[in-house]
């Protein structure tokens, strides 16, 4: 389970549509299994099936985040063409980053959340 504030679940999903059709991404900051608020990103890639976010974001980020005593609880994607579930790439990447990975999908406006944790399966989300 991830809990996310509706406020900021509206600010994904409102960059996933801006950034539409590419994918969209953001970090989030929180502690343990909250999350507090989203650092948007460009993505690098600007590609509608892939995403980065450059390393000087990055850093600009884990920055803001040791700043104010938070910590990475989650990492944020979109597909605007196709389901919130992870592609082969993102299971990949996944297994790298272990903290949940939260998905909108702008063909039916769904967010799911999924974690490696020896196999990829799905988290919960619950609105704050
Ligand atoms: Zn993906």
């Amino acid at each position: 389970m991830i809990e996310i504030p509706g406020a900021v679940l509206g600010e994904l999903e409102a960059h996933a549509r801006r950034s539409s059709p590419h994918e969209a991404c953001a970090v989030l900051l929180g502690r343990g299994r909250r999350v507090a608020r989203a650092e948007l990103a460009e993505n690098a890639d600007a590609s509608g099936a892939s995403f980065s976010i450059r390393p000087e974001r990055l850093l600009e980020i884990y920055g803001a985040a040791e700043g104010r005593g938070e910590e990475v609880v989650g990492i944020f994607h979109s597909h605007p063409a196709s389901a919130a579930r992870p592609s082969a790439t993102d299971e990949r990447y996944m297994a790298a980053n272990a903290v949940p990975w939260v998905i909108y999908s702008g063909v039916d406006g769904a967010f799911a959340a999924y974690e490696a944790a020896g196999g990829v399966r799905e988290v919960g989300i619950r609105r704050t």
